[in-house]
């Protein structure tokens, strides 16, 4: 720590120098990112309500009502009536409150299982691993959705939670929610429902007419939900949300701060201190967009999707790896030259595009989040062209 203060103008330099080499949403390179630039609206109702602190909601009781408020509005987009939960700081927390619920609720299994499809985020591994579970990982099939069969063969007396993914990580595919539920259709199962990405584009891509199976809170099976603002949203990081169908779990097992100037309160959520200023700017920027504000904006996502795939598809070189089913476009590799992944995605880096690149399935994808417009679309389309020629001359398998 420097001795004296500096001035605030010398700070911004130094921040300017420091923050040089971050990459910066508006130049339409970050292709492979789930968050985006928070909308301008919930920056500002953040910054002014920096101080509210939800991990003492007692001094805070205007502020808790508005997380009550917003995770019931968050549980009726996706079908649920009364939910309970709280705003976390995302996906990955939400998504370990969903587990730990479920080693909560089934004190008796000596040895938990888990059981979830590969294409499960790395949160779900990290929860089980953390809470002492047994992950069975169920295999994919060829469309990149698990196979029902190995899925059906992986439940068993220890299997304490399911998992089913609402917009998978890597293709944003929707798993077969329904059949899952089904296989545990009777059986004293937790279901956790991971829509960190597919929460706050699903019900609005219904909205504009377009057709999925079932995914939320309409499946009675469905015990906990993941969706997360600051994905889709457009709310400021850190929000993530974790909506629980049962009102009594978190009165029932959660954890209380006894020591609280504002009194005890059960809460289930990791951190402590959490920012209020998180939930506030989420509520307001709901009211702000409505229902039609965020169907605007999933719209055009969607049609930037589509008009990339397009272009994927006719391009010799590279393919989809299957249809797009939300704004989340895969690229393979086809080229004669090399089938990896891993090349082409060395070539578009040294070009400043940074995509999203899963090894494990040899495939890239890119996330059509509000920041990217149908300009970088085509400035991408011309890279990977160049990319692909450069690479050399016969490459598709597709002809
Ligand atoms: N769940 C899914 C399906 C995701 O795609 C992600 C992140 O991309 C997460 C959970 C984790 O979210 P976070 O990075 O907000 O913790």
């Amino acid at each position: 720590m420097n001795e004296e203060g500096i001035s605030e103008e010398k700070i911004y330099d130094l921040l300017n120098q420091k923050l040089e080499k971050d990459l910066d949403y508006d130049t339409g390179k970050i292709l492979g990112s789930m968050c985006t630039k928070p909308h301008e609206f919930a920056i500002r109702i953040f910054s002014q309500y920096a101080e509210k602190n939800l991990g003492d909601p007692g001094l805070f009781p205007g502020t808790l009502k508005i997380e009550k408020e917003l995770i019931n509005e968050i549980g009726e987009l996706l079908h649920g009536k009364n939910i309970e939960g709280n705003i976390v700081s995302g996906g990955s927390e939400a998504n370990f409150i969903g587990v730990h619920i479920s080693k909560l609720t089934h004190p008796n299994i000596k040895n938990p299982e888990l059981v979830c499809s590969s294409n499960a985020h790395i949160s779900i591994f990290k929860s089980a691993k953390m809470l002492g579970i047994k992950v069975q990982e169920v295999k994919l099939d060829k469309n990149y959705l698990p196979d029902m069969n190995d899925y059906k063969s992986k439940i068993n007396k220890n299997t304490i939670c399911v998992i089913g993914i609402a917009g998978t990580t890597s293709l944003g595919l929707i798993e077969p929610i329904e059949e899952i539920a089904e296989l545990i259709e009777g059986k004293n199962i937790h279901y956790h429902v991971d829509a960190a990405f597919g929460g706050f584009v699903i019900p609005f891509m219904e909205r504009l007419g377009y057709k999925y199976p079932k995914f939320d809170f309409r499946i009675k099976e469905v015990d906990t939900m993941t969706a997360d603002p600051h994905k889709m949203g457009m709310a400021v990081i850190p929000t993530g949300s974790i909506l629980i169908r049962d009102p009594d779990i978190i009165e029932k097992y959660g954890f209380t701060i006894p020591y609280l100037a504002g009194g005890c309160y059960k809460h289930l959520t990791i951190t402590g201190t959490r920012p209020g200023a998180s939930v506030i700017a989420f509520w307001a920027l709901i009211k702000k967009l409505g229902a039609k504000g965020f169907q605007k904006i999933v719209q055009e996502c969607w049609n930037n999707a589509l008009y990339l795939s397009e272009e994927i598809k006719n391009l010799h070189g590279v393919d989809l790896p299957v249809p797009i089913q939300i704004n989340i476009v895969g690229i393979k590799n086809t080229t004669k030259i090399s089938r990896s992944i891993c090349m082409l995605d060395e070539q578009l880096r040294k070009r400043g595009w940074a995509l999203g690149v899963f090894k494990n399935l040899n495939l890239a994808r890119v996330v059509c989040m509000p920041h990217i417009k149908k300009p970088h679309i085509d400035l991408f389309i011309k890279d990977l062209k160049d990319i692909i020629k450069d690479l050399g001359k016969n490459y598709s398998n597709k002809n």
